[in-house]
């Protein structure tokens, strides 16, 4: 059962030390919606810090984002009154901050994921919801503080990278109404769009180039998947966060109707990021195989050789597609 926003706000006046944590390998949504938080805390009279479930420094696609700081969660040696999960629906997807479940003297969830998995103390989500950030910004105008640039900035990033640009589709009214809003406070939309998605280096584009080459289709042309080594990163010089965007690309394919882009993350495996056009519910596809996500994008993690993985993967996706369409639905 989720918390009304006002009911999650009353679990947050009563700590005072407060730690905030995303997803590991954090995207749009779990930054924005972390910082955003984060700020609302500190307006709020509270110690708010906000962890980094790894090692490796937060991605520089979103360093234009005020105060774009992060304390890393090994590194963290706090006891807080309070511990905030954004934007994961499991503790697994936590990385190193998911230590902190065990320290904190209280535990709150904000999601929009739909399968919550009942780690925490308190939840408030929305499986409806486009992105994380929705639900803190209805929280952030449930708490009578008027909402600052930089909230507004930063829930505005993460609605517009979990909608891509607002046409995934997880795009709804309240996509438009929200952003509406924050566009009224002073958020630049195009300049927004033009800091995420045209802001791309020349490596960046090779590596989508190199992943275009790589191309291969299943299921008569429904499946179109393709694959990013280790050493394709290291050799021009980029950190995960340049595939963010790539599966997207596999699925504007005419005809595809579920991309995979496999990605090689040497000891800890292989992660295929999951795209689907419609129907399919490649959330639930991957929750069979120990991931999750979104009806429309999700992810898993499994411990095999790429061609084993790729394999598996490819023949459950074009078998599950032809099933559906010999049943007709
Ligand atoms: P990506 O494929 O870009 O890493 O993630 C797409 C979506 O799937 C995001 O909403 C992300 O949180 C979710 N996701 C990715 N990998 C996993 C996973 O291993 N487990 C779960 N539960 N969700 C995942
Ligand atoms: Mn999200």
């Amino acid at each position: 059962m989720s918390l009304s926003p006002e009911e999650a706000l009353k679990v947050m006046e009563g700590a005072q030390s407060i730690a905030i944590a995303g997803h590991v390998n954090p995207d749009g949504d779990a930054i924005g919606s972390a910082l955003a938080l984060r700020s609302l805390l500190r307006a709020l009279g509270k110690d708010a810090v906000v962890l980094l479930g790894q090692d490796s420094a937060a991605p520089e696609l979103y360093r234009f984002l005020p105060e774009y700081e992060f304390v890393r969660a090994s590194e963290y040696s706090g006891v807080p009154d309070l511990f905030i999960v954004v934007d994961a629906s499991t503790a697994k997807r936590l990385g190193t901050s998911e230590r902190i479940l065990g320290v904190a003297r209280d535990t709150l969830v904000i999601d929009h994921h739909s399968n919550y998995e009942g780690f925490a103390n308190h939840y408030i989500g929305d499986a409806t919801a486009p992105a994380a950030a929705t639900v803190i910004w209805r929280i952030i105008k449930a708490s009578g503080i008027k909402p600052t640039l930089a909230m507004a900035t930063y829930c505005y990033v993460g609605i517009m990278t979990d909608t891509g640009r607002f046409a995934f589709r997880n795009t709804n009214a309240s996509a438009f109404a929200d952003a509406t809003e924050m566009i009224g406070i002073g958020v630049d939309p195009a300049r927004m769009s033009e800091l995420v998605y045209e802001n791309r280096t020349l490596s960046a584009l090779r590596l989508e180039a190199l992943m275009i080459d790589r191309i291969q289709f299943s299921g008569g042309g429904s499946v179109a998947y393709s694959f990013i080594l280790e050493d394709d990163l290291r050799a021009l010089g980029l950190e995960r966060d340049a595939t963010e965007q790539l599966p997207a690309t596999l699925r504007a394919i005419k005809g595809v109707e579920v991309a995979a882009l496999f990605r090689d993350e040497g000891t800890k495996g292989i992660h295929a990021s999951l795209r689907s056009r419609n129907t399919f519910n490649v959330g639930a596809f991957a929750s069979r195989f120990g991931g999750g996500g979104h009806a429309g994008a999700a992810g898993l993690t499994l411990k095999q050789p790429l061609d084993e993985v790729i394999s598996l993967v490819v023949s459950g996706l074009a078998s599950e597609l032809s099933a559906r369409l010999s049943a007709g639905t």
